[in-house]
């Protein structure tokens, strides 16, 4: 059943399992783990809509490059599932066999570990069971770059398709306007005993379960761990360990512009590094998106004469005259842009301001960069595409200069995938959570969503953490504690 937390003040006295977060990773856990029998509760800190007083709990300034974390993350019922665009593209199995080329480890778990929940996160996000992941357009250049394989979700809101099921499941109660505002860890049991939720108005209680998960996007996820006194006292968080480092996101370059061979067809194509091509540049993966100028309108050759006239036409007038003009293209120019993996860096990382946002929790502030090891991805992949066009008989491709001089600044943005801040390894040496997204040091507190990605590869983080998500969902389930009873 939803409630507002606002005027509902129904908490039982104790749940199985506590989840703090209410996107894609946190309704898909309360689901599975009610359905199984659980009490559940799931603490949404946003309401059914966009509110100005839970949207503001988001802000986040940024140092070195921009992550936009306030405008682009979503913080009511649903999470950002509210506004993704829906692209999906499984890891392969080389995300998690080959670590990264930098001094920590990758992923260390198999990739059966996830590949097996693939059909249940495809079901999830909407998509065709049997489609398969096919490749949209021909390949580049087999060698370096081949068709990228990709499928697109309706794309799937969570709070709308599970609306029903978050009111009517059983043993789940759901409630919104309730944000976590402190973890509190008792170091003599090592285990999370309550967490304090609050009200808009300051109305503070506690919750108890027997276990308790983070869900709340990869920026939230430390900031909760690094909120919290106790964890801090207990030695489970520390300024100098993994909690907040390796923040990663999908990088998008502005590689340059292209023109095609007369003769090539026009639709904009989607490329995808091959193994091969990683293991010679020792660089991330990427895809490379060829996009033609009449889908772009900022770009190319065409691009100044239709600003021209498009000003021509607000202060003159005579939009029908001229309006040929605007459209017109030169046909086979493009643009060519990106999404490439970034490899995990500690010193991109989200910390803890001395500020205090409205509900007397510490702000955060993220520092992104791109390391040496991240130039080097983009440079060879953008010095290769543009080869491979020309080689393949495709066409031509004008590089940015920053490109391949590295000193130069880069044309990057962000896609909004933020990764890897609380991180999986084996030991708390290499990261925050274990093989089992357990945060080490404590006995019951888990963490589901892509912040416990390793590495990020170059496909789109919503389906893999979902597959995650499912996997915790089984461990959880099946794993026998002593404080965990069944609901009936
Ligand atoms: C414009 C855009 C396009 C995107 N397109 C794609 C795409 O095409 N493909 C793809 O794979 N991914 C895409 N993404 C990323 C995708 O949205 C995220 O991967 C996904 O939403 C993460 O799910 P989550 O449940 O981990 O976190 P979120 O969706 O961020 O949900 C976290 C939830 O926690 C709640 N919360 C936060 N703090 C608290 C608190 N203290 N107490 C209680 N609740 C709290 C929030 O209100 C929110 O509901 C896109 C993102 C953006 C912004």
């Amino acid at each position: 059943m939803i409630k507002d937390y606002g005027s509902q003040k129904e908490l039982r006295a104790f749940y199985d399992f506590c989840i703090v977060g209410g996107g894609p990773a946190g309704i898909t856990l309360a689901l599975h783990l009610a359905g199984s029998g659980w009490r559940v509760v799931l603490l949404e800190g946003g309401g059914h809509e966009y509110s100005e007083n839970s949207q503001s709990l988001y802000k986040c300034p940024s140092t070195g490059l921009d992550v936009y974390a306030e405008e682009t993350r979503l913080r009511y019922l649903g999470g950002t599932s509210n506004h993704w665009a829906g692209r999906c593209r499984p890891f392969e199995p080389s995300d998690f066999s080959v670590g990264p080329p930098v001094h920590l480890p990758g992923w260390p778990i198999a990739f059966s570990e996830i590949e097996r929940n693939l059909p249940a996160a495809m079901d999830i996000l909407d998509l065709p069971p049997h489609a398969g992941f096919k490749a949209m357009n021909a390949t580049l250049d087999g060698a370096d770059f081949e068709a990228d394989r990709f499928l697109l979700s309706p794309p799937t809101r969570f709070a709308q398709k599970y609306a029903k099921e978050l009111n009517e499941t059983e043993g789940l109660d759901v409630f919104i306007n309730c944000n976590c505002v402190d973890l509190e860890f008792d170091s003599k049991t090592g285990r999370i005993g309550t967490i304090v939720v609050s009200d808009y108005q300051l109305h503070r209680e506690r919750v108890t379960a027997g276990q308790f998960i983070l869900a709340t996007g990869a920026i939230e996820n430390a900031r909760q761990l690094l909120n919290s006194e106790s964890l801090v006292a207990g030695g489970i968080v520390s300024k100098d360990g993994f909690v907040g480092r390796c923040f990663m996101e999908h990088l998008n370059v502005d590689l340059g512009t292209f023109i095609l061979k007369d003769g090539q067809d026009g639709d904009s194509r989607q490329y995808f590094t091959t193994d091969a091509f990683v293991k010679e540049h020792g660089s991330g993966k990427g895809n490379v998106t060829a996009s033609l100028v009449s889908e772009v309108k900022t770009y190319g050759r065409m691009a100044a004469i239709k600003t021209f006239f498009e000003n021509l036409v607000c202060e003159v007038g005579g939009e029908q005259k001229i309006e040929f003009i605007t459209r017109f293209d030169c046909p086979g120019d493009g643009v060519l842009g990106t999404l490439i993996e970034q490899f995990p860096n500690p010193d991109s990382r989200v910390s803890l301001l001395e500020d205090r946002d409205a509900l007397g929790m510490r702000k955060t502030t993220i520092h992104w960069e791109l390391s040496p090891a991240d130039r080097n991805t983009i440079k060879s992949i953008g010095l290769e595409v543009a080869k491979c066009f020309a080689e393949t008989g495709l066409g031509f491709v004008r590089l940015e200069e920053c490109v391949y001089d590295a000193s130069l600044p880069l044309k990057v943005s962000p896609h909004a995938h933020h990764m890897g801040t609380t991180r999986m390894a084996t030991s708390p040496e290499f990261g925050v959570v274990d093989e089992n997204c357990k945060v080490f040091g404590v006995e019951n507190l888990h963490v589901a969503g892509s912040s416990v990605f390793a590495t990020g590869g170059a496909s789109n983080p919503t389906m893999p953490l979902l597959q995650l998500t499912l996997r915790l969902a089984d461990y959880l389930n099946h794993q026998t504690g002593p404080v965990v009873g069944r609901y009936s």
